[in-house]
């Protein structure tokens, strides 16, 4: 049976990259090996490495003021890592759902963090903006969750501000032109938008990463792996192998720009659609709706029950919202064909005749 996954991680993968790694899975190029074999230290998974790195650099169009980093652990990894690097004084965060919660919480184990801003006033259905952000001029960075992956919402402005911003970009990396010369530090689990889970990427500045705190582990040091481009003990190899495969495929594509219209395109589809229908809802604040996680329900739980049911015998895999808000969700990442979306949208349409 087709099926068609939209699960919000890990997710869907391009059809073409599955297929070129399993071209090359028992032999890769003529080695005689799977890259889930060879020595991290061969010359073929360097090339791998190494390419993998160059092609992340020019998608994002990233200067050489910056380190990019392969390392494991997840983006909740990077919670702890995040303050254990860049904290001395006293750090912000912005409240945008429960990822950013979780990073808060983990921060405060390591230092002084305060709230700047949160939307949980309205159960995360907008993005603070303008003058509802505080941030202290002398905070060491203020974090940031720019695609809300539960909540389905998404940064469109940044905070204005001089003070270093990291964000959290798990779910929305590579889905939409960005300007790297604005964040003190980038990191992404790679299983939504990039590769199967196993490397987290970590774009950050080189002048914020000379002064660790004394607590933080080796292995959590981003100047461990930038003085041996992450390659400071065993990467997750076949999982930056298929980064790479992914980057290449991007990259062919036309890049980040062209990838950002082709989103646009789906997120618009099935928001409309949403919109239009009687039966289906979408309640956050437009102008911040992502176009990578489509959250909509019913207004009764259910029918929404009923509509995960009938969408999985159709092939409609994971749909079902995250546990803490229920109702449906449709994570629509960059591997998503228009297809999919128009398949979903074909299948909503039948339910709400049937159902009304
Ligand atoms: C999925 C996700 C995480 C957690 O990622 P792990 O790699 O599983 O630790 C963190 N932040 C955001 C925004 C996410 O979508």
């Amino acid at each position: 049976m087709k099926v068609f996954n939209f699960s919000a991680g890990p997710s869907t993968l391009p059809k073409e990259v599955l297929l070129e790694a399993q071209k090359d899975f028992v032999d890769y190029k003529g080695t005689g090996m799977s890259v889930t074999e060879m020595s991290h230290r061969s010359k073929a998974y360097d090339e791998i490495h190494i390419e993998a790195i160059a092609l992340l650099k020019k998608l994002l169009n990233i200067s050489d003021e910056y380190e990019v980093l392969f390392v494991q652990g997840g983006a909740s990894t990077q919670f702890s890592a995040v303050p254990l690097n860049l904290l001395h004084n006293k750090a912000d965060y912005i409240l945008t759902g429960n990822f950013a919660k979780k990073a808060y919480e983990e921060a405060k184990r390591f230092g002084e963090i305060n709230v700047c801003a949160s939307s949980e006033d309205k159960n995360f259905t907008y993005i603070p903006e303008g003058k509802e952000i505080n941030i202290s001029k002398d905070a060491d960075y203020v974090h940031i969750t720019q695609n809300n992956t539960v909540f389905g919402t998404r940064y469109i402005n940044l905070p204005q501000t001089d003070v270093p911003i990291v964000s959290d970009m798990s779910s929305n990396i590579l889905s939409e032109v960005i300007d790297v010369n604005k964040f003190g530090l980038i990191y992404a689990g790679a299983q939504k938008n990039i590769a199967p889970a196993g490397v987290t990427i970590v774009i950050v500045r080189k002048d914020l990463i000379n002064q660790p705190q004394t607590i933080c582990p080796t292995m959590l040091m981003y100047k461990t792996h930038a003085k041996a481009n992450s390659l400071y003990n065993t990467p997750p190899c076949f999982s930056i192998y298929m980064a790479m495969l992914v980057f290449r495929w991007l990259d062919k594509l036309g890049g980040i720009k062209e990838m950002q219209k082709i989103n646009e395109y789906k997120a618009n589809l099935l928001y409309d659609y949403i919109d239009n229908s009687k039966m289906f809802k979408n309640n956050v604040e437009k102008k911040f709706r992502s176009i990578m996680n489509v959250i909509f329900n019913t207004g009764d739980q259910d029918l929404d029950a009923k509509f995960v049911k009938e969408a999985t015998e159709h092939g409609i895999i994971s749909i079902k919202g995250y546990k803490l808000l229920g109702g449906m969700r449709a994570s629509i990442y960059n591997a998503m064909p228009v297809e999919g979306v128009e398949y979903l949208i074909d299948f909503m349409k039948k339910f709400e005749m049937e159902n009304k």
